[in-house]
């Protein structure tokens, strides 16, 4: 009679491949339960390889059990992964068909993904020196340290503290230290219970909303959809002191501009709890801290982007989606999660409510109130004393137009100037132009690697793909014709800012967009310069949201129609979504605000129904379109990417993997089809799109479809990937 085999450590790791690996505990130990959820350095491949992986079973190797290997470490005595944050991911790894192993390292931080030991949390502040006490009592030049070196001269600061208090601390305080001025300090006991900021009384729909979210137990999702400033975070606020003071934790997703230090400073200073921020920008060691300190519940607070939604909560009260529609939530590139659809699901494994906020919802979560699966909740009107703006559409057929402005846009701005206010001038493309061309044949400057026009930068002396990063020295002729006329075409963010400046040379103007903000929270830097002085602002969706300003009371939106046309089915409702977060930032405070919209096509259905109806109007449009197409949320997709060198390769594999898919009862299958774009970075582009009208045919479908795609022969040729509910469709 055969023995049962001693049971093996079943590992998932971080490659690419749809399964677990099979090791022996090290010599003289035994694969039992506890092991389950802890990390392990395995060896890997051939050689000396290595990887660190995560034991997600035991049980019975598939292979002979003398030809497993033994992990060459435990990293961890206790499981590092547990409960329903491991159960959640298994869920990602399941819903989202990717190998379980790439799962958990997109959701460990750096460090812990290559295991380091899990970093010390206790509290870490900074003091100064005998030397920087005696520094900050003389002169000294003007400067983010010296205003560290002046915070810290009354007491020592925790670094959490100083996380909302003074932006970008971290490399003043680096080079305080190093001049022997300050130095790092563990804290003793709790942090300092901050003195709580007195709440406003709620108005009535803040407070029917606080109540509806009271109200109840355990998992439910909310739908606040509420106006620009309609006090949507001060509910937010509201709901999570409750979870507080019933003793759970409190998890915000934010979008990837919204996580101004203005912003976490109005968490802390409500809430009286350090608030720690999880995002990209975050050295690895922060990240990991952050992450270590919710998983022990020394954190309460969590306030982070997109990959902040695999932060534990093991004392989970509530968790909180702000602007739930933003693009930034979903990953673009190798896991390709949707941030808020797994906030759901961890809120539902949870038995937490979690609610998601917008003041245009995306058309999926509006679908799911009208459904009744989530709670809608209405905030129809501005807070305090603020009134919504007026709109204005300002028809330009056949008015002329230089630099892409028409005299009565800039006619609306120098009377906002004259009245000592802020103008901002929106048009979402940067550069100087979106293409050059040859005044005489029609030539364009193309990128060599991408299907896609190349920008004019820097005044007309630089050509820049805005696709592949490519650049290039504009041509002194018509590489066509040889003729001298060419010229830019369009307007982008710095010709307009440059006409902007011939306009007004007194004024005071400041450019916001990719070029402008290379370095991280360099935008809110430009926007606390700018702060209230009067003047304008030129810029692309960066400045759509976040930092608050007072004083901004024109929005000038320039360009409205690219938008218009796209072949997009998303393009309409980003469209409206984008209006009316860049509307919303006119007459914020006090100061009543006004909004010009710039267009060639004043009777387009879009802006007219936007006009009348504001975006709840435009939703029901859109979804009434959807509908009829059979597109999300109606219906479910899939899209299979393939890119390679050469089109032949790329299509040779579609081709392939549409004969490998089995037809079904209810789903179809497009393609293959170039993408939007069919070239880019010098890689040929095409697509399959799968769609079903149930979800469940088309996970099933999926799930007998991969294994054979990973099959093929022709899949060694491309790079493929696929996405689950894609955003876009490129
Ligand atoms: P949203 O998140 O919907 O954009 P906020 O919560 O940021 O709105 O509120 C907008 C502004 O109105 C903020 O300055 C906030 O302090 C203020 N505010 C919010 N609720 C109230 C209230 N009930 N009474 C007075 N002011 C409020
Ligand atoms: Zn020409
Ligand atoms: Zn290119």
């Amino acid at each position: 009679m055969p023995e049962t085999p001693e049971p093996a450590l079943r590992v998932a790791l971080p490659v690419p491949l749809p399964r677990l690996f099979d090791y022996r505990p090290p010599a003289g130990e035994r694969a039992g339960a506890d092991w389950i959820g802890c990390r392990v350095r395995v060896p890997f491949g051939r050689g000396e390889g290595e990887q660190v992986g995560v034991v997600v079973a035991v049980g019975p190797p598939e292979a002979p059990p003398d030809s497993l290997k033994p992990v060459l470490a435990r990293l961890d005595t206790e499981a590092l992964l547990t409960g329903e944050l491991f159960e959640s991911l298994r869920w990602a790894a399941g819903y989202y068909h990717a190998p379980l192993g790439e799962v958990l390292a997109t959701a460990l931080p750096g460090p812990l993904r290559g295991g380091q030991e899990l970093p010390e949390t206790a509290r870490f502040g900074w003091r100064l020196t005998e030397a920087g006490l005696a520094a900050a009592k003389g002169p000294g030049r003007e400067g983010k340290p010296r205003q560290l070196l002046l915070a810290l001269a009354a007491r020592a600061l925790g670094e959490d503290l100083l996380d909302t208090q003074i932006p970008d601390w971290r490399a003043a305080a680096r080079s305080l230290a190093q001049r022997g001025l300050a130095e790092r300090v563990a804290l003793a006991g709790r942090p300092e219970p901050a003195p709580v900021a007195s709440a406003p009384e709620l108005m009535r729909g803040q407070a029917d909303a606080l109540a509806a979210i009271r109200e109840g137990q355990g998992f439910r999702a909310l739908l606040l959809e509420g106006v620009t400033g309609s006090g949507k975070t001060e509910v937010y606020l509201q709901a999570i002191a409750d979870a507080l003071a019933a003793g759970r934790q409190a998890l915000v997703l934010v979008p990837e501009i919204g996580l101004t230090p203005q912003a976490l400073a109005r968490f802390r200073s409500r809430l009286g709890v350090p608030v720690l921020a999880y995002h990209s920008g975050l050295a690895d060691g922060e990240r990991a801290r952050a992450w270590t300190a919710m998983s022990r519940g020394e954190a309460r607070v969590l306030v982070g982007t997109r990959s902040a939604v695999f932060c534990p909560l093991p004392e989970a009260g509530l968790i909180v989606v702000d602007e739930e529609h933003d693009a930034s939530y979903k990953q673009q590139d190798g896991i390709r999660y949707h941030a808020r659809d797994l906030a759901l699901v961890r809120a539902s494994k949870l038995g937490v409510p979690v609610i998601l906020g917008s003041a245009t919802p995306s058309l999926e979560s509006l679908h799911n109130a009208l459904q009744g699966r989530y709670r809608h909740l209405r905030l129809t009107q501005r807070a305090g004393r603020a009134r919504p703006p007026a709109v204005r559409v300002l028809d330009v057929r056949k008015r002329p137009l230089v630099n892409g402005l028409s005299e009565e846009l800039l006619a609306a701005v120098g009377a906002c100037l004259a009245r000592g206010e802020q103008a901002l001038v929106f048009k979402n493309r940067r550069g100087y132009a979106p293409v050059l061309i040859c005044h005489d044949c029609g030539w364009s400057a193309h990128c060599k690697r991408c299907d896609a026009a190349m920008t004019v930068h820097t005044g007309g002396r630089r050509l820049v793909c805005h696709h592949c990063g490519a650049r290039a020295t504009p041509p002194n002729a018509c590489p066509d014709c040889a003729s001298l006329a060419l010229m830019p075409q369009g307007a982008g963010t710095e010709r307009i800012e440059q006409a902007l400046a011939e306009r007004f040379p007194e004024a005071r103007l400041v450019r916001v967009d990719r070029e402008t903000t290379r370095r991280r929270d360099a935008i809110g830097k430009i926007l606390e310069d700018f702060g209230e002085h009067s003047g304008i602002l030129v810029g692309t969706q960066m400045l759509a949201k976040g930092h608050d300003l007072p004083r901004l009371t024109l929005v000038a939106v320039v360009g409205v129609d690219e938008g218009l046309f796209s072949a997009d089915f998303r393009a309409g409702e980003k469209l409206a979504q984008l209006l009316i977060q860049v509307a919303g930032r006119a007459g914020r405070a006090e100061l009543p605000g006004e909004v010009v919209l710039q267009t060639h096509h004043p009777e387009h259905p879009l802006l007219n129904t936007l006009l009348a109806g504001g975006y709840p109007a435009v939703a029901a449009l859109q979804l009434a379109e959807r509908e009829a197409a059979q597109f999300p949320p109606y219906a479910y997709l899939a899209l299979l990417r393939a890119e390679a060198p050469t089109e032949g390769d790329m299509q040779a594999f579609l081709r392939e993997a549409r004969d490998e898919f089995s037809p079904r009862e209810g789903l179809w299958l497009n393609g293959p089809m170039p993408a939007p774009m069919a070239r880019r970075a010098g890689m040929a582009r095409g697509q399959l799109l799968l769609g079903a009208g149930q979800r469940a045919p088309l996970h099933a479908a999926l799930h007998d479809w991969l294994p054979r795609l990973q099959a093929l022969k022709s899949a060694r040729r491309v790079r493929w990937s696929l996405d689950v509910d894609p955003t876009d469709l490129y």
